[in-house]
């Protein structure tokens, strides 16, 4: 996915079991996702955020 704050960057989420760093996303039935836990970049731009039913909520 690219990095919400616009900077451009791609953001590789690993969410093979038993990987780590790893994610977990549920998708709704409206074709939105909620990720969990929340996406801290340690390179960059050091966006700090949740997505929540699509939609993102910065920390
Ligand atoms: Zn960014």
């Amino acid at each position: 996915m690219a990095c919400p704050c616009g900077c451009k960057s791609r953001i590789q989420l690993c969410c093979i079991p038993g990987s780590r760093p790893r994610w977990t996303f549920d998708v709704h039935e409206n074709n939105t996702i909620t990720l969990h836990p929340s996406v801290w970049r340690t390179v960059g731009c050091r966006s700090h955020f949740f997505l929540r039913n699509g939609r993102v909520s910065w920390c």
